[in-house]
C-alpha cells in the first residue's frame, strides 16, 4: 500500500515502494520501467543501437563533423605503404577523395559555381586491390566505410534486399552517427554483375540488372533517403532514418570480364593505333589502361549510371614482382603477419627467397591476383603452425624453402583455389 506522502512516477503513476528505482527530476520523478521503456522506444524509433551513448557535448556531435582533408600526394603516400602498384588508380583515387572532400568542407558558395561529387568506377581483375585500395582510402580519412555487392539487391517490388539498406550498413557502422555516415564511403562491388545483358537489351526492365541501376541513380547523385534501421524491406509501419547522400563518396567497382573487347575494337579503329604487331601483343595485355566511359556503356552499364560516376579508374593484372612484393612489403603483408604469428611462440620464420618464387608462380597459375596468395599461404603454413607449439624446433628457427612449399602444395588440389 503505497503511502500518501510517497513520491510517485510522473509517467506510469507508480509509487516508489513499487520501483526499483525513482528518479527525481525538476517537476516530477520517473521509474525504472518507464526509463526502460523510454530506451526502448528511442531504440526502435530512431535506430539507436543498444550501446549507444549520449554523446558527451551533444552540439558538437550533432553538427557536421569537420574532415581534414589530406592533400593528393598525402593520400597516395599512405596508400602505397598498403597496396603495391596501381599507382594510376592511386593517383586518380587520390584526386577524387580530395576533391570531393574539398567539396564538402567548402564554404558555402557565392558564386553560381557548385563543385560535383566525384563518385568513382574502378575497372580491374579480381585481387588485384580494388576493395584494399577503397578501405584503406576510408581508414585514412577515419570516415564511416562499408562494403555492398551489387548483386544482392533488386528493385524495388521483388524479392531481394533495397539499395536503400547499403545506407543501413553504413549507418551501423558507425553506430548510427548520421552526421558521420552522410560524410562516409559506400563501396559497391560487383557493379558489372547488374549490367544489362547486352547494348540493346529490350526496354523492359530486368529486375535484378537495368532496374537496379536505375534506383541507383538518385542515391548516388544525392538524396534524402529514407532507410530502415535493422535493414530488409521498407514497410510502412517502420520507423526510419532520414540519411541525406549528397556528401557520402560512392565508390563502384566490378571486374569487367570481357570488356577487353570493347576496348580493343575502339583501339583498332584507329583511336589510339599502333603498328607492328609486335607492339599489339605487348599492348593486348594491357588494353584495361584505355578504358572510357563508353566501353562501360558496351557493356550494359545505363549512360544515366554512368554519369553519376564521373571517375573512371583501372587496375592492372598483376604480375609476378608485383604478387612477390606483396607478400612481404606492405604494412600487414602476408609473411610479415605469419612471422608475427610464430614470433609469439618464440620462433623465427625464414621464407626463403625460392620459396616466394614458387609461391608466386602458384598464384599466377590460379590466376586470383593477389586473393590466391593468402590460401597458398594457409596450406603450406597450417602443419607447423600446427605442431611447432608443442614441438619447438631446437634452434628456434623455421626455414621455408622451395622444397617446403612444394611439399605442401602437392598435398592440396587445385580445386580447394577454384571456388574463390
Ligand atoms: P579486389 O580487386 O578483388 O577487390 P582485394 O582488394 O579484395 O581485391 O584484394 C584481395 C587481397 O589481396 C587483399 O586482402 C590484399 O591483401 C591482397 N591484395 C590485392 N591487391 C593488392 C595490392 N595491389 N597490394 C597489396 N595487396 C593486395
Amino acid at each position: 500500500m503505497a503511502k500518501k506522502t510517497e513520491p510517485k512516477c510522473s509517467f506510469c503513476g507508480r509509487p516508489k515502494s513499487e520501483t526499483l528505482a525513482l528518479i527525481a527530476g525538476l517537476d516530477g520523478h520517473i521509474c525504472d520501467s518507464c526509463i526502460f521503456q523510454a530506451h526502448t522506444i528511442l531504440n526502435e524509433d530512431f535506430g539507436l543501437s543498444q550501446n549507444y551513448e549520449e554523446p558527451k557535448n551533444k552540439k558538437s556531435a550533432k553538427s557536421k563533423p569537420q574532415l581534414k582533408v589530406l592533400l593528393p600526394q598525402a593520400i597516395k603516400n599512405h596508400l602505397d605503404q598498403y597496396v603495391i602498384g596501381q599507382d594510376a588508380t592511386k593517383k586518380t583515387l587520390a584526386v577524387a577523395v580530395y576533391n570531393h572532400y574539398k567539396r564538402i568542407n567548402q564554404p558555402p558558395a557565392t558564386d553560381e559555381i557548385e563543385i560535383e561529387k566525384s563518385n568513382i568506377v574502378m575497372v580491374g581483375p579480381t585481387g588485384t586491390g580494388k576493395t584494399l585500395l577503397a578501405r584503406s582510402v576510408a581508414k585514412l580519412l577515419n570516415v564511416p566505410f562499408t562494403i555492398v555487392d551489387a548483386t544482392v539487391f533488386t528493385q524495388a517490388g521483388y524479392v531481394g534486399e533495397d539499395v536503400e539498406s547499403m545506407l543501413t550498413r553504413l549507418l551501423q557502422a558507425c553506430d548510427y552517427d548520421t552526421p558521420a555516415a552522410e560524410m562516409g564511403i559506400v563501396y559497391i562491388d560487383e557493379i558489372d554483375k547488374i549490367a544489362r545483358k547486352g547494348e540493346n537489351a529490350s526496354i523492359t526492365r530486368d529486375v535484378s540488372g537495368e532496374g537496379v541501376q536505375q534506383s541507383l541513380l538518385k542515391m548516388l547523385e544525392g538524396t534524402d533517403v529514407l532507410v530502415p534501421p535493422q535493414g530488409g524491406r521498407k514497410h510502412p509501419d517502420q520507423p526510419m532514418i532520414r540519411v541525406n547522400t549528397r556528401n557520402i563518396l560512392f565508390i563502384c567497382s566490378g571486374a569487367f570480364d570481357g570488356i577487353e573487347r570493347f576496348i580493343a575494337k575502339r583501339v583498332n579503329t584507329g583511336s589510339i593505333g599502333y603498328q607492328t604487331s609486335d607492339q599489339q601483343l605487348v599492348e593486348r595485355d594491357n588494353l584495361i589502361q584505355y578504358v572510357t566511359h563508353q566501353d562501360l556503356k558496351l557493356f550494359g552499364i545505363i549512360p544515366e549510371l554512368l554519369g553519376r560516376l564521373p571517375v573512371l579508374t583501372y587496375l592492372e593484372h598483376l604480375d609476378a614482382i608485383a604478387l612477390k612484393r606483396i607478400l612481404t612489403e606492405p604494412k600487414n603483408a602476408l609473411i610479415r603477419q605469419y612471422q608475427r604469428l610464430f614470433q609469439l611462440e618464440n620462433i623465427e620464420l625464414i621464407v626463403q627467397d625460392d620459396a616466394l618464387d614458387f609461391i608466386v608462380s602458384k598464384a599466377l597459375d590460379y590466376k586470383l591476383g593477389a586473393r590466391g596468395l593468402r590460401s597458398l599461404c594457409e596450406a603450406i603454413m597450417t602443419d607447423a603452425m600446427f605442431e611447432m607449439p608443442t614441438q619447438k624446433p631446437q634452434d628456434g628457427k623455421f626455414i621455408v624453402d622451395a622444397n617446403y612449399v612444394n611439399q605442401k602444395l602437392a598435398k592440396i588440389k587445385m580445386s580447394v583455389f577454384a571456388h574463390q
